[in-house]
Formats: C-alpha cells, structure tokens, sequence
C-alpha cells in the first residue's frame, strides 16, 4: 500500500518538492544550454514509484508535465485518485505480457518495450480499444544480464518490426545505463545511445518519429541532456528519498 501523509507532513513535502522543482528545472536549462540546446527541447517526467497521488497532483499542478509509473499493481491503486488525463502519464517500468491490458486508456506512453511479443500485444488491445498507444524501445546499453531491454544491435530491427503494427506509435528510445562511479563511465553509453538514436532516426522508416531519447535520472540527468536526451526522468531529486 502507498503510505499516505498527515496534514504537517503533505505540507513540508510540497516546499521541499518545490524548491527541488526549481533547482533541477535551472540544472537541467544549464546543461542545455552549454551544448547549444534550448531547455525547451526537454521534457521533465517526474518518476513517481512510492510517491502518494496528494504529492503527484501537487507536482503535476506546479510544473512537471509527465508523470512515470514503474509497478502496474502500484499504478492501479493510485490511478483513481490521480487528477490528470492519460496523456500526461507513462509507464517507465518493466511490463509483462499479460499485464497490458491494465494499462491501455490509463497511459499514453509505454516506455518500456523491448520486445516484438509486449508490442504485439500493446498494439492488439489499444486497436481493440479504438486508440493509439505510443511507445519508446528500451535499450539495455550495457548489456547487462540483469536488466531488461533489447540489445544496442538489435534495436533497428525491433523498432522495425514495431513500426508495422496498427495502434501503436513508435516514438523514440529509452535507457537505463549500468551504474556508473564516474563520470567519464556514464557518459561512454549515453553518447552511445545518441548515437543509435541518431543512426536510427537518420533511417527514416515509415511510420515512426524518433523523437523521444529518454535517459537521465536525479544522479545524472545533466550529463544525459548534454548528450541529447530529450525526456529526463526524475524520482528522489523531486520527491526526496523513496521510503522503501
Ligand atoms: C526510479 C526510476 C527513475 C528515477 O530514478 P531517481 O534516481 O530516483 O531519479 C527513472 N527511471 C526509471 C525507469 C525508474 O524506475
């Protein structure tokens, strides 16, 4: 169960959330800026995994246009009292098969897509339902075992794929690059996604716009948006520590 706050608690949660809103909003036009880039060109989605929906209505009225939702199960018991539209909420986290059809009419953008099946079936039911659904294909950058996401040479060909199926819209690529100590290391896959990024939207396949590079979190967004990520998703750096 999402833990809800006290009166006292709501309060001092909405001044920290603020004060955080606008630092990272001036981090984030920084960044942007030292690379040429209108701040403009970057959407800020704020990942919300543990955060109660009194603090989500309060950050999606006071700035933050996107919301992110990683759990279908958590996401269903917030969505009721959550005062936005689908078109302002995405879902960020890893999705199986059979739970898709929770999220069709309740979110606008699965981000989360990294294989030919989940696609297949996103697309069947939001045709099914008279509606598009977009969707971004996750990348596993670095190749890493325990991460989900389709492998950096194989993403053309699911992408591909995707782009022939009715009721879903490729919109660009997603990330979750390995922890990283250092800077230098961070970097290295985030000019690696840019560059797929570019290569594939350089293709121009029919029926897709590569315009979504989604990457960067509270530890790194601005070295993400200086290798062009054009969507940032942000939990503990808006909201504070999560609670568990
Ligand atoms: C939790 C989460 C984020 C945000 O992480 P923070 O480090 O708290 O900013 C971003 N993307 C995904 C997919 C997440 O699960």
């Amino acid at each position: 169960m999402i833990k809800r706050l006290s009166g006292d608690q709501l309060d001092e949660a909405k001044q920290i959330f603020s004060y955080h809103f606008n630092d990272i909003t001036q981090r984030a036009a920084k960044a942007a800026r030292e690379v040429g880039r209108e701040p403009s060109e970057i959407t800020l989605l704020a990942a919300t995994k543990t955060v109660d929906p009194e603090r989500i209505n309060f950050a999606m009225g006071h700035g933050v246009p996107l919301m992110g939702e990683n759990r279908v199960q958590e996401f269903l018991e917030k969505a009721d009292a959550l005062a936005i539209g689908p078109e302002r909420i995405h879902f960020i986290g890893h999705l199986q098969t059979n739970k898709v059809k929770y999220l069709i009419g309740r979110v606008s953008c699965i981000q989360s897509v990294d294989n030919l099946k989940l696609a297949g079936e996103i697309a069947r039911l939001s045709s099914k339902a008279g509606i598009t659904t977009d969707v971004l294909a996750e990348i596993n950058i670095g190749s890493e075992k325990s991460k989900s996401g389709v492998e950096p040479e194989n993403a053309e060909e699911l992408v591909r794929e995707m782009a022939k199926l009715d009721g879903i819209s490729v919109k660009g690529l997603m990330t979750i690059p390995p922890i990283c100590d250092k800077n230098d290391e961070i970097s290295y896959f985030f000019a690696r996604m840019q560059k797929l990024f570019i290569d594939i939207r350089g293709k121009r396949i029919d029926n897709i716009s590569m315009e979504i590079l989604s990457m960067g979190m509270s530890g790194d967004f601005e070295e993400a948006i200086r290798h062009g990520a054009t969507m940032i998703r942000i939990g503990t750096a808006l909201f504070g520590k999560r609670t568990y």
